[in-house]
């Protein structure tokens, strides 16, 4: 396998390197550079199955994937009660998502957070304002109420559903 060519001592890591469990378990065998896994771990069962076949070394969270912020979080514990490094993020995202992201982020162990991501990038306009600028390559969210966001509700349009009380 052409990874065992490489040199010792590189600082890099195969994150979601097949698109099934089979092939990463193959790969995992082969190789003793971390992987981190991602589309392939997406519910609580995924991520035992990965912890109990030792397939990999960290797990990125996207939490649209995981199931929203309960299930992120959760999935967060079981992969520190496994010693495994999570990436925080999301799909894609406004600043809405980010704020979830960066909350998220900042409330997980630094020993088990590699990165957080900053789904403000990936889209072209924005529909709330989240003051959380990045400064040196990192972000602190503002010590508001929840998400410490403020949608600009004319452009979210009108709710297409309504939930909780006196709705
Ligand atoms: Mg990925």
């Amino acid at each position: 396998m052409g990874l065992n060519l490489l040199p010792d001592g590189l600082d890099f890591v195969l994150e979601a390197p097949c698109a099934s469990w089979r092939e990463t378990m193959s790969v995992r065998q082969r190789t003793s550079i971390p992987i981190l896994l991602d589309e392939l771990v997406q519910t609580d069962d995924d991520l035992m199955t990965a912890i109990a076949q030792d397939a990999c070394d960290g797990v990125g969270l996207k939490i649209s994937k995981q199931g929203g912020l309960t299930p992120s979080c959760r999935q967060r514990a079981i992969a520190q009660a496994a010693g495994l490094i999570t990436s925080i993020q999301d799909t894609v995202g406004s600043e809405i998502a980010f704020a979830a992201v960066l909350h998220m982020a900042q409330s997980t162990p630094r020993n088990m957070l590699r990165c957080a991501l900053d789904t403000r990038s990936m889209v072209e306009k924005p529909i709330a304002e989240f003051d959380a600028p990045v400064r040196k390559g990192g972000a602190t969210s503002p010590n508001l109420p929840g998400l410490g966001v403020e949608p600009d509700m004319a452009k979210l349009g009108e709710p297409v559903a309504h939930y909780g009380r006196g709705v």
